[in-house]
């Protein structure tokens, strides 16, 4: 994780933010007036937002994280997660400041060059990964569900919320030992139907891609469906 060098200071952002309130046709990132065809960002802050250094979906240094653990098909990252960035400042919005809003303006934004390279050419559906539902239901939404709305918009692909569930929360995940952690996260989630990812392709979408173990849980979890194929899709590799 590097860092980003603009004035983009924290106060200057939430300043962006509280201005953003009381005037809602400001761009989130630096303030500017929104034109017609912008929407909570302006395309001179969208296309400057960092993106990863590598484009080849079946061998880049995201998808290795999965090689020998998982048969994954395609990894693709919409933006590089820098620290005091833009990205790090939309991701917490989206997050934890309730901008649920933000998730299908970068979705279709990311998604859009993806299309270009055939990288959802054979997806049959899109599956964010789930929240538990207690935290779901405390936070009012999921993200990666947000995000999946913008992927669709670009990409014209269903969306499946109900068939994959989350049976545990990672985060109490913290105080317990190496081998206890592991074996939850290997428990992590489950299919609660496993009829419609039966010989689809199903791409995986989340907000970040970190260690990368949430996704390799999630991903063992579809795969339990008869003859599935998986790829995944994050807004944003760390
Ligand atoms: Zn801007």
């Amino acid at each position: 994780m590097g860092t980003w060098k603009m004035n983009h200071t924290w106060i200057k952002r939430r300043i962006n933010h509280l201005l953003y309130l009381a005037y809602p046709d400001l761009c989130l990132v630096c303030g500017a007036a929104l034109n017609d065809t912008e929407r909570l960002v302006c395309h001179e802050c969208l296309y400057r937002l960092p993106k990863p250094d590598f484009d080849n979906p079946t061998d880049n240094e995201a998808a290795r994280l999965f090689f020998g653990k998982l048969p994954v098909e395609k990894v693709a990252c919409g933006l590089k997660y820098l620290k005091e960035s833009p990205v790090q400042d939309l991701m917490e919005a989206l997050k934890y400041r309730g901008r649920k809003d933000i998730g299908p303006v970068l979705g279709s934004f990311t998604a859009a060059p993806l299309l270009r390279t055939g990288f959802f050419n054979g997806i049959d559906l899109l599956v964010p990964v789930p929240l538990h539902p207690a935290k779901q239901k405390r936070r009012g939404y999921n993200q990666s569900e947000w995000l999946a709305k913008g992927v669709a918009q670009t990409t014209g692909l269903p969306i499946d919320t109900t068939s994959l569930k989350r049976l545990a929360d990672n985060k109490t995940q913290t105080k317990k030992g190496l081998f206890e952690r592991w074996q939850n996260v290997e428990t992590l989630f489950d299919l609660a139907d496993p009829l419609p990812f039966e010989g689809k392709h199903i791409l995986l979408i989340d907000d970040v891609l970190t260690s990368g173990s949430t996704l390799e849980a999630c991903g063992k979890a579809v795969l339990k469906a008869k003859n599935a194929r998986i790829s995944f899709f994050t807004l944003a590799r760390a």
